[in-house]
């Protein structure tokens, strides 16, 4: 089976409001089996909204539609929907009781301009809406079913779940999807190692997305049911993962930070961060995965050059003759910080994020990457691409990446 997505809102299509609804929406079909073919987004406009519900309908057999059913003038989905169906809209009285209900628990008063949440066109089904005042509706346009629900994520969320999925039902096969996150290579460096699993109309059918950083390849499985799917992914997957090797950080959830952690918690080993030009970022990532407090002892923001003296005991002289962003104060920041927060390990990061200090000899993007170990320290020196954000954040995950290698090998 086959859906389009409508979304409206005239703050959606100016950018104002992101659209999470479809997202949403078409990850949730895929796992009942069925395929999303396009997202549409209109403003509140009713012959726009009107046009793009014949339009879905013509091109496949269900069709979900969110927002625009707000009580005021702008809320035309409702409008719409009847102006399709060739009718008109008509009050529905239990829907009317529902609304005055919700006001009633709240001990508030209804506005009259609610009522219009309790017209629906006629013939057309309500959807109980728990959370919120406007109920859903749904109606059969031409050969397909379309559904219509509130913008609001939360209301739109449950109203799916609870009216909407178990009307659609489970066609015929489950869709699932997987991610493998990689580091270390470009997008189309990872995409040319992979090119022959890439095919189009290749089920699983792979393909890659840069997100955050890291360079993932998305897995879509089709299959009969759900245990089939994931043999078939599997099958996939490792294909994947013995292409890409060490590039490949984690699956699913299994970014960066936690992957670090994982593997900091297999060998019952700790780890300290001395950051400076990525100013705690790396300690931000680290301290988002839960349970970090078992690997993570903490961090130093050593941004000044006294900071870095007086809190991990970069000598003065070493500055003074190296500058800051240079390999001997790197490494003398992993030992310092190693030594002070007497962790297995310690990265410390160096650098010239940008847009301006940089110099013929030291670069914007110029960054050094101190790890410190049970075995010594060892300095790399990189020079990162990309505006202050990216520059600060390539060498957070650098810095990760270096450590997650070291404890892989
Ligand atoms: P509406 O049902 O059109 O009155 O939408 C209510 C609110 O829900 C809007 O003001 C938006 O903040 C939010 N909203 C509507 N549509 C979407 C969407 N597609 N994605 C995310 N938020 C939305
Ligand atoms: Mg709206």
């Amino acid at each position: 089976m086959k859906a389009v997505i409508l979304s409206i809102g005239t703050e959606l299509v100016s950018g104002q409001t992101v659209d999470t609804n479809s997202a949403y929406l078409s990850r949730e079909l895929a796992g009942l089996g069925v395929e999303t073919i396009a997202h549409a987004t209109v403003g509140d406009e009713q012959p726009a909204i009107a046009a793009a519900i014949r339009e879905a309908a013509a091109r496949a057999p269900l069709v979900l539609v969110t927002g625009g059913l707000g009580p005021t003038e702008d809320d035309l989905t409702r409008q719409a929907m009847a102006e399709v169906l060739g009718v008109a809209l008509r009050l529905d009285a239990r829907c009317l009781s529902q609304i005055e209900e919700f006001f009633r628990r709240r001990e508030r008063e209804m506005n009259p301009a609610n009522r219009v949440q309790a017209m629906l066109p006629a013939g057309a089904e309500p959807l109980d809406n728990p959370l919120g005042t406007a109920p859903g509706i749904t109606a059969t346009v031409g050969q397909s079913r379309v559904y219509v629900m509130p913008g609001v994520p939360r209301e739109m969320e449950l109203m799916f779940a609870g009216q909407v999925a178990p009307r659609i039902g489970r066609s015929a096969g489950v869709v699932t999807h997987h991610i493998l996150h990689t580091f270390g290579q470009g997008e189309s460096d990872i995409a040319s190692k992979i090119a022959d699993l890439m095919q189009r109309g290749r089920n699983p059918l792979v393909g890659t997305t840069v997100a955050a950083g890291l360079v993932s390849v998305r897995v879509l499985t089709r299959a009969k049911d759900r245990s089939a799917a994931e043999k078939l992914a599997r099958e996939t997957i490792a294909l994947l993962r013995d292409r890409l090797g060490e590039l490949v950080v984690g699956e699913d959830d299994e970014t960066m930070s936690p992957a670090v952690g994982m593997l900091l918690l297999s060998r019952g080993q700790t780890l300290a961060t001395a950051e400076s030009c990525t100013g705690g970022m790396i300690g931000e990532m680290l301290t988002a995965v839960a349970g970090s407090s078992r690997y993570y002892l903490g961090g130093v923001v050593a941004y000044a050059n006294q900071a870095k003296t007086a809190l991990l005991g970069v000598a003065e002289s070493l500055l003074a003759a190296h500058g800051a962003v240079s390999e001997p104060v790197a490494a003398a920041m992993a030992e310092g910080c190693r030594k002070r927060f007497a962790s297995d390990w310690a990265v410390s990061v160096t650098g010239i994020a940008g847009p301006a200090g940089g110099t013929d000899e030291k670069p914007v993007g110029l960054v050094y990457i101190g790890l410190s170990g049970p075995d010594g320290t060892q300095v790399r020196r990189h020079i990162l691409p990309g505006t202050r954000d990216i520059v600060r954040l390539r060498a957070s995950l650098t810095a990760l990446n270096h450590l997650r290698l070291k404890l892989r090998r």
